[in-house]
């Protein structure tokens, strides 16, 4: 793919621990990047800034530049750039309400009334996150009723409801079962065909399994980048 991400020369401080060091990286559109590395190492602090949640956090400096498709990031409203960077995270999060309804809530924020509209949003959703099939005759349940896999693909179709272009996500199996995170691993084939995606995650087997490149983090810096092939040996 084309280069979707140029994060150019940033460093980002809270107060006055250097947590990025000068990260340089293009990210590739219809792709999984991996981030891994150590706990405390700044995947996650990296991630943040790709949709600017670090600005939510008092005492954080970021200096340099990061583009998306070639346009500074500072440069977007800042709802729109998060509608086009969605975010998953580590714990499911479903909203306490219906399934239809938490899939359908962000599509609504962002213009669309349209009952019919919704509802094929709310299908094409569900089923891009490999939940449609199990979940199809209880639309109206709440959605705090699903097991843990099941809340955690419907956050991934929360994510995706909203037509983003770049899905993070931020060890988004690392509170699942083996079932359930083997369940998600099949999704990435799927999802890289439309998004850029970007995953942390702790399980060096499951960067190898699932990403097309990775970045080895280690204490703020990158110290390797490249094709996962490269980085990990693939029978
Ligand atoms: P460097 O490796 O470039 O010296 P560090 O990140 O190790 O930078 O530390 C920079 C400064 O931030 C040091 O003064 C350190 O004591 C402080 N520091 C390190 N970790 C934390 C933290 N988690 N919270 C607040 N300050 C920290
Ligand atoms: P990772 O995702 O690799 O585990 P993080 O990005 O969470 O690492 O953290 C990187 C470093 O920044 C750690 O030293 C962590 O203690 C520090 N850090 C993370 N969030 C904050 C925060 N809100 N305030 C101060 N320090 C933080």
């Amino acid at each position: 793919g084309s280069v979707k991400i140029r994060v150019k020369d940033t460093n980002l401080y809270y107060g006055n621990h250097h947590a990025l060091k000068n990260i340089n990286m293009d990210i590739y559109d219809k792709s999984v990047t991996a981030l891994i590395g150590p706990s405390g190492c700044g995947k996650s602090t990296f991630l943040r800034c790709l949709n600017r949640m670090n600005d939510l956090i008092p005492n954080v400096r970021i200096d340099g530049e990061i583009q998306i498709a070639g346009n500074d990031i500072n440069k977007y409203d800042v709802i729109l750039l998060r509608k086009k960077v969605g975010m998953v995270f580590q714990k499911p999060n479903p909203f306490p309400m219906s399934i239809y309804e938490n899939i359908a809530y962000g599509p609504r924020i962002h213009g669309t009334k349209n009952r019919s509209k919704l509802d094929n949003i709310v299908e094409k959703s569900l089923r891009e996150a490999a939940l449609w099939d199990e979940v199809k005759d209880r639309l109206k349940s709440n959605a705090m009723g699903l097991s843990g896999g099941q809340q955690q693909r419907l956050c991934i179709a929360r994510t995706i409801a909203v037509e983003p272009e770049i899905l993070l996500m931020d060890e988004p199996t690392s509170a699942l079962d083996p079932a359930s995170t083997m369940k998600i691993e099949d999704l990435m084939e799927n999802l890289k065909k439309q998004y850029t995606v970007i995953i942390v995650t702790h399980n060096m087997q499951q960067a190898g399994r699932i990403s097309d490149y990775a970045a080895f983090f280690l204490n703020g810096e990158i110290i390797e980048y490249d094709k996962t092939e490269k980085i990990f040996y693939k029978p």
